[in-house]
């Protein structure tokens, strides 16, 4: 599968610039990170720059998937959805897919107008003036097991979090998912690379098994990520999480 080029904007006749948009959901809770277990609202974007091999949202990747199911709306159709949704959550979880891959900044504005909370989670490819104005940006850039942990990419991560140092302390997190012992050799690295930034750690979730399955082994794997990093100085200060949507949800999306 080829990686796709930024999306290029498209406007409608009102001249409003529209976004490829593949869910949005909620109320829920976000999973992992920072905010674990705080009531959400979701907004998946289409399009990434990378390709993991344990992707768990390719309907928001494969540029084939995103033409057949994306929606082309307008900030303010993206900001009238999530005001369309039961109330309760009181931030907005903007993923994809790569976020940062299209401009968001109208996005921004129109949920923090409506009186949200902004959050953004991208691996950190690619920098975006409208990340500056979120109220968390969760940067999780991926591991060995991924395939995407090249000189190149790590490169990016660098000059990405150079940008991201201008914004408020706590604002910006690292969030590593971890499979095996060679990721979390590599997310200690990134911690030693980038100590300003709080290092949350999620044991990473198996694609394409049963329910069950699924959730066994993510507890095998939480349970080995708890007792490997609670025996490593360097990692004292890292928290370590199970994905929770998964434990709740197993992989279903929309949720
Ligand atoms: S960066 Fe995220 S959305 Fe993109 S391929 Fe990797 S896991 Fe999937």
């Amino acid at each position: 599968m080829s990686v796709s080029a930024p999306t290029p904007v498209r406007r409608r006749r009102t001249g409003h610039a529209t976004l490829p948009v593949v869910e949005i959901f909620g109320p829920t809770v976000q999973g992992e990170g920072p905010d674990a277990g705080l009531p959400a609202y979701f907004v998946r974007f289409g399009g990434c720059d990378w390709r993991c091999e344990w992707c768990d949202s390719m309907h928001a990747v494969d540029p084939v998937e995103v033409r057949a199911s994306a929606e082309r709306l307008t900030a303010g159709e993206i900001a009238a959805r999530i005001r369309s949704l039961p109330p309760g959550p009181g931030i907005v979880v903007l993923t994809g897919g790569n976020p940062a891959l299209h401009d968001l900044a109208d996005v921004v504005a129109e949920l923090k107008a409506g009186g949200l909370r902004v959050a953004v989670e991208t691996q950190g490819s690619r920098w975006k003036p409208w990340l500056a104005d979120v109220d968390r940006l969760v940067i999780s850039p991926k591991p060995p097991s991924s395939g995407m942990a090249t000189a190149k990419n790590e490169a990016a991560l660098r000059a990405f979090i150079a940008r991201a140092g201008a914004i408020p302390t706590g604002c910006a997190v690292l969030k590593i998912v971890v499979f095996d012992e060679l990721d979390l050799d590599w997310a200690a690295a990134r911690h030693r690379d980038h100590p300003t930034l709080e290092l949350f750690l999620s044991a990473g979730t198996d694609v394409g098994l049963d329910e069950d399955a699924t959730v066994a082994r993510l507890r095998d794997r939480y349970r080995w990520l708890c007792e490997a990093v609670s025996c490593r100085p360097g990692l004292a200060r890292a928290r370590v999480l199970p994905q929770l949507h998964v434990i709740a949800w197993g992989t279903a999306k929309g949720v």
